[in-house]
């Protein structure tokens, strides 16, 4: 498959990016239609800047990743996210797929262990005025607290085991998209649905992210 270049105009460079997404399964068109305004290049600066319409993670400040975009479309879809619902986000990172959350939510709260990417997140976001995004520097590994419960809860790096504060955090009837195994394997991307008599899981696709550390980054 061609890849988008620095040489297509913004227009064609959208399609591309659009027909990448669905033929990877992103069908929902709520999702692609939410995708479709949020500009990736505005997340991803120096040297990769010319390959963020490609499908593909790419790397960010403080040893991250920003994921790559069928991926985050496919969360997103699993997610299955309605209008009024509160979100939760684990690993801002770039700032993506915040952005991507904040078009089909009420509210969306991210939080990161890097001051520095949770600074950098918040200036495009107040750039593109999503004024429905609150970043905060946090461990999530022990969710949010403060704002809980929540309907829909993203963790965006790979963790041993679904978290056990985040899975207390979301509502009866919640959904929990989470990456689950080693930090340096293949991942298996898991959707935790939770109803009055517990949680049920689902496996969804092999994934690979970077893993979900604790405590807070020196930056
Ligand atoms: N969603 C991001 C990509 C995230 S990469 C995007 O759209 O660009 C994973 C992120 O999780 C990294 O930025 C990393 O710093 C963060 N992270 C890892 N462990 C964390 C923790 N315990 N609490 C909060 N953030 C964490």
């Amino acid at each position: 498959m061609t890849e988008a270049g620095p040489e297509d105009n913004p227009a064609e460079r959208k399609m591309r990016f659009l027909f990448q997404l669905r033929s990877r399964g992103v069908t929902d068109p709520r999702v692609l239609e939410a995708m479709e305004r949020i500009d990736r290049g505005l997340f991803v600066r120096g040297q990769f800047a010319d390959r963020a319409y490609e499908d593909t993670p790419l790397p960010i400040p403080c040893g991250q990743t920003i994921s790559q975009p069928s991926v985050v479309g496919l969360m997103t879809q699993a997610l299955g996210i309605g209008p009024r619902d509160t979100v939760l986000e684990i690993g801002t990172g770039s700032g993506y797929q915040a952005a991507v959350l904040s078009g089909l939510c009420r509210r969306v709260y991210t939080v990161d262990r890097h001051r520095r990417l949770v600074q950098e997140a918040e200036a495009i976001f107040r750039e593109l005025g999503l004024y429905n995004i609150t970043a905060q520097v946090a461990d999530g590994s022990r969710g949010l607290p403060d704002q809980a419960p929540f309907d829909r809860i993203l963790v965006t790096a790979a963790a041993e085991d679904p978290p056990g504060p985040l899975l207390a955090q979301l509502k009866i009837g919640g959904i929990m998209v989470v990456p689950v195994g080693q930090s340096d394997a293949v991942q298996t991307l898991i959707r935790v649905t939770r109803s009055e008599s517990g949680f049920d899981y689902d496996e969804l696709r092999q994934v690979r992210f970077v893993p979900l550390v604790e405590g807070l980054g020196q930056t």
